[in-house]
């Protein structure tokens, strides 16, 4: 097979874009892609100062990577859970990238904050991972607000966007739905958020870290659920197997027609944030945020 675009040996060939390509013409084929990713849904500028979630999985550091190369002006956040046997090795890769490409990061200890995931698993005595996810939601939000960012941008492709669309229709879960998108604007004591990777499926990037030759971070968190969202991302490749582009259609469909539907009726109906009296941190419950409420229940240990 050859190159679509200068007819040389092709090394990447994709079904859904009717192409094949090169490793050099597959670079710019993702470049060409993030930028519409981000000129189309007007994620932010090259005067923005963007900081860039570093999990050290291979999405996260193939979008600094690409965004950097496009000039914008980034700085990578990693934080570290502290949970044995994954997270030192997690933190290694990201710092290992970071000093590789000459590239600003900023850490974050869980540890030295005094919410290490372990303790926390071990207070609440129920799955970890949704306290987890609050934990680093907190924290990226908070760094993005305490250090001037213009926007927080993480790691999520096209697959993992497909997937969580694909759960909350199944679930009709109209709140998900009204402020689901690669563009979250910055309000109520919430930092903007932004997805430029949505364009890209989980092989395209992955095809484009291989060809960057970044490091990957093979050890995964032990705590990991095998989440239900692998069903549903297999359901998807079935159906974009079957017919190549329906995945992104599926995607682009909703942002077009459905979530300005689901956000209309958000806004009528209105939920009413106010900031944690602890932290300051946005929370509609009028009381502690979540991640001030498990500080709590480690302290009364
Ligand atoms: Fe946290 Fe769960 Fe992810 Fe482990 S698998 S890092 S506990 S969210
Ligand atoms: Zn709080």
């Amino acid at each position: 097979m050859k190159c679509k675009i200068c007819k040389a040996p092709a090394a990447v060939a994709l079904k859904s874009h009717n192409a094949a390509f090169c490793p050099d013409c597959y670079k710019d084929f993702f470049a060409r892609q993030v930028a519409r990713g981000i000129e189309g849904q007007k994620l932010f500028t090259r005067d923005e100062r963007i900081l860039v979630a570093l999990s050290g999985g291979k999405d996260s550091l193939a979008l600094m990577l690409e965004l950097a190369r496009q000039d914008y002006n980034v700085t990578g956040l990693h934080i570290d859970l502290a949970i044995p046997g994954s997270s030192a090795a997690a933190r290694g890769v990201v710092e290992r990238f970071c000093a590789k490409h000459g590239l600003k990061l900023l850490i974050k200890d869980m540890a030295a904050e005094g919410l290490p995931i372990p303790a926390v698993k071990e207070r609440l005595h129920r799955p970890i991972c949704s306290a987890c996810g609050k934990i680093k939601r907190h924290f990226f939000n908070k760094v993005a607000l305490d250090e001037g960012f213009d926007a927080l941008a993480t790691g999520h492709n096209l697959d993992d966007e497909a997937a969580r669309l694909f759960s909350n229709t199944l679930r009709w879960d109209t709140a998900y739905l009204s402020d689901q998108g690669p563009l979250l604007p910055g309000e109520h004591g919430f930092a903007r958020k932004v997805k430029p990777l949505w364009r890209l499926t989980e092989f395209e990037t992955a095809n484009y870290a291989f060809l960057m030759g970044i490091e990957n971070h093979y050890a995964p968190c032990p705590y990991s659920p095998g989440a239900s969202f692998t069903v549903l991302k297999g359901l998807l490749q079935r159906l974009e197997t079957a017919m190549p582009g329906r995945k992104l259609d599926f995607y682009q469909g909703f942002l077009a027609r459905g979530r300005p539907v689901f956000a209309r009726r958000e806004a009528e109906e209105g939920v009413e944030l106010a900031p944690c009296p602890q932290c300051g941190y946005p929370t509609s419950s009028g009381d502690l945020c979540g991640v001030c409420r498990i500080r709590e229940a480690l302290r009364g240990e």
